[in-house]
């Protein structure tokens, strides 16, 4: 059967370089939603003007436009029979609740990538993206305390969370993750 796994963590904790190398060990598709908009933003879609408005300031987009982005690409051959990794969704409550709808019993494994505010905003302030000035960082980590944090326990109730400390090496965080992940998704 295929497998969901998703990934939660501060902005900056490391999660999409992660979530590229544990996507290829364990042969399934990485779904980056931050990666989709920045994709619709530089093709100047709509949609991704809107987006890029919103990711500049730090604000999260509304749950149905990024829910229904993500029930289609879910939607898709790769992720239905390889299984996916999700990086950046869900970041509500409301959206963990759509995506539970879309994929039930699909969802095995959400991983916490937990790094310490202090290292996060470091990591950001070399990153230098577009949103990664001071006024985003700071509006981002505040959203993500009230928003997502609450997620935590809510994957907690489900029986699925595993938390990993995301601190140290990229390396050293990788091997954590692959036995993390290994617990529920062979090599
Ligand atoms: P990321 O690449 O995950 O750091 O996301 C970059 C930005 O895209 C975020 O700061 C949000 O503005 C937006 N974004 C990405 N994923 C979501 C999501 N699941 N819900 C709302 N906004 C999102």
């Amino acid at each position: 059967m295929s497998i969901g796994i998703v990934i939660l963590g501060r902005q900056g904790a490391g999660k999409g370089t992660q979530a590229v190398r544990i996507s290829e060990t364990f042969g399934v598709v990485h779904i980056s939603t931050g990666d989709m908009l920045r994709a619709a933003a530089a093709e100047g879609t709509e949609l991704g003007l809107e987006a890029k408005l919103i990711m500049d300031a730090g604000n999260l987009v509304p749950d149905d436009v990024i829910n229904g982005i993500v029930k289609e690409r879910l939607l898709k051959q790769d992720a239905q029979r390889g299984g996916f990794l999700l990086d950046g969704f869900p970041r509500t409550v409301g959206q963990a609740e759509a995506l539970s709808g879309y994929v039930g019993g699909k969802l095995q494994l959400a991983i916490n990538l937990d790094v310490p505010i202090g290292e996060v905003i470091a990591r950001m302030l070399e990153r230098g993206r577009d949103d990664d000035t001071t006024e985003a960082i700071t509006r981002r980590l505040e959203l993500y305390e009230v928003k997502t944090a609450p997620l935590l326990d809510w994957f907690s109730d489900e029986g699925i969370l595993e938390v990993v400390d995301g601190s140290g090496t990229e390396e050293a965080v990788f091997e954590r993750l692959v036995s993390a992940v290994s617990k529920v998704h062979a090599v």
